[in-house]
C-alpha cells in the first residue's frame, strides 16, 4: 500500500493567527479553515462560511506547519496549534494530516469545531476516529440545546452535533464545551439548565465556560452585504452571565461533576 505524504494534503485556508490566546490553552498559532454550513446569528467570522473565496488560500500541510513552527519558542508547556473556522471538520483530510505530522513533531493539537460535519455512521466514525488519534483536545460549540431554537440560532439541526459530543465522551478525548450567551437568543433558563443537565452526562469535560456575546464582528456582515440579525442586541449583562454560569453550574464544574459521576 502507498504511504500517504500528509505534508502535501492540502486543504482551503482562509487565516492564520501567531499568537491565539483563547483558542485553547497557553499561546497558539491558529489555523482558521475556510467554509462552514452553519448560518450562527452571531457568527464574527462569515467571511468564512463560503468554500472558497478570493481571499482563502489552497495551503498544503507542509506550508501551514512551517509557518507555525516560527513561533515554537512562544508556546512553552501548554501551547501548541489550533484548528478553527470556519468549520475545520469540513476539511478533516486536511486537519488529520496536519495535525499527524504535528504530532510527530510532539506539538500539542486542538480542534475547534462545531461539530456539525459529524455523522454517526461507521465510515464516519472510521474517518474522525483517525483525526482523534491525533488530537490532544476538542473545543466544541454547544450552541443551543433545544432542537428548535438551535435551527433559528444557526439554520440548522443540533443531532449531529450532539451526537459528537457523546462519542466524544464514549472515546474520552478531552474537550472544552462553549456556549455563547446572546441575551432573547441563546440565554433562556429552561434551556440553559437542560444544556447543564446535557453536559453533566459527558465524561470527558475539562471546561464549561460562557462566552458572552459581542458584537465585534458585526462589521464583517456590513462589508459582505449581509443583513446583521442582531442589530441592536447588546452583550448580556453581569447579571445574566452569572445567572447562565449558575443555571449550568459551570463555575463549580468540578465538583459537580465528581458528584455526578461518583
Ligand atoms: S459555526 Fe462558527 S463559523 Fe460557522 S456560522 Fe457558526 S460561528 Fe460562524
Amino acid at each position: 500500500m502507498t504511504e500517504i505524504d500528509y505534508g502535501k494534503v492540502t486543504g482551503m485556508v482562509h487565516s492564520t493567527e501567531s499568537f491565539g490566546s483563547v483558542d485553547g490553552p497557553g499561546v497558539r498559532f491558529v489555523i482558521f479553515m475556510q467554509g462552514c454550513k452553519m448560518r450562527c446569528q452571531y457568527c464574527h467570522n462569515p467571511d468564512t462560511w463560503a468554500m472558497e473565496t478570493n481571499k482563502s488560500r489552497e495551503r498544503t500541510v507542509d506550508d501551514v506547519l512551517e509557518e507555525a513552527l516560527r513561533y515554537r519558542h512562544y508556546w512553552g508547556k501548554n501551547g501548541g496549534i489550533t484548528v478553527s473556522g470556519g468549520e475545520a471538520m469540513l476539511q478533516i483530510d486536511f486537519v488529520t494530516a496536519l495535525f499527524t505530522k504535528a504530532k510527530a513533531m510532539g506539538i500539542h493539537c486542538t480542534l475547534d469545531t462545531c461539530g456539525f460535519s459529524f455523522r454517526d455512521t461507521p465510515e464516519y466514525h472510521e474517518v474522525v476516529d483517525k483525526l482523534l488519534a491525533v488530537t490532544d483536545l476538542v473545543l466544541l460549540d454547544l450552541k443551543e440545546i433545544n432542537p428548535k431554537q438551535h435551527i433559528v440560532v444557526t439554520r440548522q439541526p443540533n443531532t449531529n452535533i450532539l451526537a459528537f459530543a457523546r462519542y466524544l465522551s464514549d472515546k474520552g478525548v478531552p474537550v472544552w464545551i462553549r456556549h455563547v450567551l446572546v441575551p432573547g437568543l441563546t440565554d433562556f433558563d429552561e434551556d440553559l439548565i437542560e444544556l447543564g443537565k446535557f453536559v453533566a452526562t459527558l465524561k470527558n469535560v475539562d471546561k464549561f465556560e460562557i462566552l458572552p456575546y459581542h458584537t465585534l464582528g458585526e462589521f464583517k456582515w456590513r462589508e459582505l452585504g449581509i443583513p446583521y440579525t442582531l442589530e441592536g442586541v447588546k452583550p448580556p449583562t453581569k447579571e445574566r452571565v452569572q445567572n447562565a454560569k449558575e443555571l449550568m453550574h459551570t463555575e463549580s464544574y468540578t465538583e459537580y461533576m465528581k458528584r455526578i459521576h461518583q
